[in-house]
């Protein structure tokens, strides 16, 4: 700013940038603390089968709970650890936690967790998920890693190779907030994705908007002549759920079913058997 009005001036001092960059800088000093102090916290939310409305597994969703400032988004520190390269330490730490609680839920339900782009670059990031599975106990098939257009776009080469040898070991790979990047679809199904999960902006309007309607009908459409089962993010309402089953879009995640909640909320849904899960309601509530 002061810059472009007096071009020979050296800004040495911009209050609101200077703020907000120490702002950052805090946060990122506090984020490496808290790792070793156990202020993150893993919530999940629960996935279900759209046409029954039973649960089908659970998605980890990081949660700071910073000591002064209370309770901070992912939206907001995310973007920070992947500034400033704490990602990996912090996926790692996600990516262990996740598979170790769900490893010892009696009824085997799938637990996705979410990998940032660094994560997916880094070329021995299969062999730490092998080991963190071996380590825990985890059953590889139960584990599905949730990656974004930007983890793969950068290198799609290298992201390539890390995702077959992730496939190898057995986890299954979901395409995140799809729809919401740049790459053509012919791009995108290159990679061996198991599943395709709708961005919720997308699901928000699909009973309301014809253009949301018409890109999550031709998704749809497109996953299922690639045998890619599809689940829809954000589910709120009943308008919604039943465009969507009626569309054939086979998983749902949302409020509707449940919010992401720290792990004793949903001890009921994780600690029966299946066949009890199965007769859960779409609200999980098992009598
Ligand atoms: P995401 O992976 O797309 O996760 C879904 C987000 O949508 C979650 O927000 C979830 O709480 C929210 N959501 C789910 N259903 C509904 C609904 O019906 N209505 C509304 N309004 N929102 C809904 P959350 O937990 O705040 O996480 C935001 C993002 O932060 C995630 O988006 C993901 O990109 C990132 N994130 C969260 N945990 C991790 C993590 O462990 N590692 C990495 N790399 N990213 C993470
Ligand atoms: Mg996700
Ligand atoms: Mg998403
Ligand atoms: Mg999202």
């Amino acid at each position: 700013r002061a810059k472009a009005t007096a071009p020979n001036t050296i800004c040495f001092y911009d209050p609101s940038m200077d703020q907000a960059v120490r702002e950052r800088n805090a946060l990122a000093i506090d984020m490496r603390s808290s790792l070793q102090n156990n202020e993150f916290e893993l919530f999940y939310q629960v996935q279900n089968e759209a046409a029954t409305g039973r649960p089908i597994g659970f998605e980890a969703l990081l949660r700071w709970n910073h000591p002064v400032r209370g309770r901070i988004s992912p939206a907001e520190f995310i973007p920070i650890a992947e500034r400033t390269g704490l990602i990996n330490e912090i996926g790692e730490w996600v990516l262990r936690n996740a598979c170790r609680e769900a490893a010892g839920w009696t009824n085997a339900l799938g637990i996705a967790v979410n990998v940032a782009a660094q994560q997916l670059a880094d070329l021995t990031f299969p062999a730490k998920v092998k080991s963190i599975l071996t380590e825990t106990g985890l059953d590889a098939q139960r584990l599905e890693l949730e990656i974004t257009e930007s983890g793969i776009i950068e290198d799609q080469r290298r992201a390539l190779v890390v995702l077959k040898q992730l496939k190898e070991i057995g986890v299954k790979i979901a395409m995140d907030d799809y729809g919401t990047g740049y790459s053509s679809l012919s791009t995108l199904m290159n990679f061996p994705f198991d599943k395709i999960k709708i961005d919720r902006s997308f699901v928000e309007h699909v009973a309301t908007d014809s253009l949301s309607a018409a890109i999550v009908r031709s998704t749809l459409i497109l996953a299922q002549s690639l045998n890619i089962p599809v689940l829809a993010e954000g589910v709120e309402g009943q308008d919604q759920i039943d465009f969507l089953k009626r569309e054939g879009c086979l998983q749902v995640q949302g409020y509707l079913f449940g919010k992401p909640v720290p792990l004793s909320a949903i001890r009921p849904l994780i600690d029966v058997p299946a066949w009890a899960a199965e007769e859960a309601g779409p609200l999980g509530q098992v009598a």
